[in-house]
């Protein structure tokens, strides 16, 4: 009754935000067990949790190459502070609109809870689009966009980091307007450079978590990735550091993809090409089936209507790690009818809602994203404790760090789960453990 209202409200005072409801509602019929405790209730815990503390809206003019001025929006979404100062990306995207960012900041308080560490949930971005742009435009764009975000941000107050679209240039222009703006050198931002606060492992973190956390999954039913074909989606930061570990760990890794199309390599993914196409060079995947004879490549529109041409490789493990909703129910059929054993969300809510149910069903190890790409917010975490003491650590101090949170977000959801009778379900036991920590501050702290 207390979800249906809140969800219902929801549905009232955001009709388009189609992609917060989905995560609002996810998480919502997750919590059902806890919230049989009326404290919640009492507390008004949901109706607080789903209205973001602020929402900030902005225009980012900008000149291009040729002189013109464009415009795009720009947001940071201040979601929850009940358990430490603002966290989250910045996503730059042409689809980025107040629905995906609240999706995305909402999201972020219950992955931060996780992380052991003390980071609220925020999220920002803009609809720019960095594609086909110069590295001048990129830097013009960056400072326009700190112009107004560099009020709302503080080492103490909000710290953003990078997601779609912001990597490490980005985070640099980012920064570098920031320091002048305020006169202030300090870990605003995460994700940056290692020569100036940046952390060893940040940029390995998500990928690199996802895989330990597999590992973990597959571990407590005494089985493990060796030598399994496994299938990646995305070819950015996240896909590019799953796929490294996917192959240190003897794993074969097969997939990778951009938003045009995917490319199958039976002989597993050659990953200094892949680098060099990706991060070098700044390339489509399409240039790897160039280079690599035995590769194939299957453009977007030549998917099977309605799915996604990696899903349908068939595999042991899959790690969606492009964007929302990229993996449908017809592609959760394709892959548990094709042997597939465990999916673990690189990306932020990859699996449709009907696509999740089905992994849950099937009772597969299925990490949801809030709990399986949470890596990549905990380094941010120990890159602000780096900053914050001025001293930095070794890339094996801080592998070592990331690898035992990734082990006690791991062991912290199933436990849950089995304390509410669903041992195999992490999205129940994520989301509740998730939940707890952030209600229980927030009930602490008075409203
Ligand atoms: P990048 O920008 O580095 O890479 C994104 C990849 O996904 C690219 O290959 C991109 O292809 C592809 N992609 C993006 N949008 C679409 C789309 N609509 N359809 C098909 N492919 C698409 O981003 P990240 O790797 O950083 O992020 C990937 C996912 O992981 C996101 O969901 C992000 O929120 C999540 N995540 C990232 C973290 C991080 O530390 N970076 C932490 C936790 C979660 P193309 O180049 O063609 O656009």
């Amino acid at each position: 009754m207390y979800i249906a209202q809140i969800l219902e409200k929801l549905r009232k005072t955001y009709p388009h935000q189609h992609e917060f409801h989905q995560a609002v509602t996810e998480l919502l019929h997750s919590l059902a067990p806890v919230l049989k405790n009326p404290i919640y209730q009492k507390h008004a815990i949901l109706e607080r949790l789903v209205e973001p503390d602020r929402e900030i809206f902005f225009r980012v003019a900008w000149m291009d190459d040729a002189g013109k001025i464009q415009v795009n929006r720009g947001c940071r979404i201040e979601f929850n502070a009940a358990i430490g100062p603002y966290k989250g990306g910045l996503r730059f995207h042409p689809s980025v609109n107040e629905s995906i960012i609240k999706f995305l900041g909402f999201e972020q308080i219950f992955k931060n809870a996780l992380t052991t560490l003390n980071m609220g949930g925020a999220k920002g971005g803009s609809d720019f689009d960095p594609k086909g742009k110069s590295d001048a435009e990129i830097m013009r764009f960056c400072q326009a966009f700190m112009d107004e975000l560099y009020r709302h941000i503080g080492a103490l107050t909000d710290v953003p980091a990078g997601d779609i679209g912001v990597g490490a240039r980005e985070i640099g222009y980012l920064f570098g307007r920031y320091k002048k703006l305020v006169n202030r050198f300090d870990g605003v931002l995460t994700g940056k450079g290692l020569d100036w606060g940046g952390s060893l492992v940040r940029k390995e973190a998500t990928g690199y978590g996802c895989v330990y956390f597999a590992q973990e999954m597959l571990g407590a039913r005494k089985e493990d990735l060796a030598g399994k074909i496994c299938s990646v989606s995305g070819s950015g930061n996240v896909a590019i550091y799953t796929i490294e570990k996917l192959h240190e760990v003897g794993a074969i890794p097969v997939t990778a993809s951009d938003s045009k199309g995917m490319i199958y390599d039976s002989e597993g993914i050659d990953l200094s090409l892949l680098k060099e196409i990706k991060e070098v060079r700044g390339g489509r995947i399409e240039e790897y089936a160039q280079h690599k004879r035995n590769a194939q490549y299957t453009d977007v529109k030549d998917y099977k209507s309605g799915t996604n041409g990696v899903w349908s490789v068939p595999c042991f493990a899959a790690f969606p790690s492009a964007t929302q909703n990229e993996l449908s129910l017809a592609d959760a059929h394709t892959l548990l009818n094709n042997g597939c054993k465990c999916v673990v969300e690189g990306a932020n809510m990859p699996s449709s809602t009907k696509a999740a149910e089905v992994f849950l069903k099937a009772k597969i190890c299925y990490g949801p994203g809030k709990a399986a790409n949470a890596g990549g917010v905990a380094v941010s975490g120990l890159e602000m404790a780096q900053n914050a003491s001025m001293h930095p650590w070794t890339f094996e101090v801080v592998d070592r760090k990331l690898r035992t949170i990734m082990k006690e977000i791991f062991e912290n959801s199933a436990q849950t789960a089995q304390e509410f009778n669903d041992p195999t379900n992490l999205v129940l036991g994520s989301n509740i453990a998730g939940f707890r920590k952030v209600a229980n501050a927030m009930i602490d702290q008075g409203y």
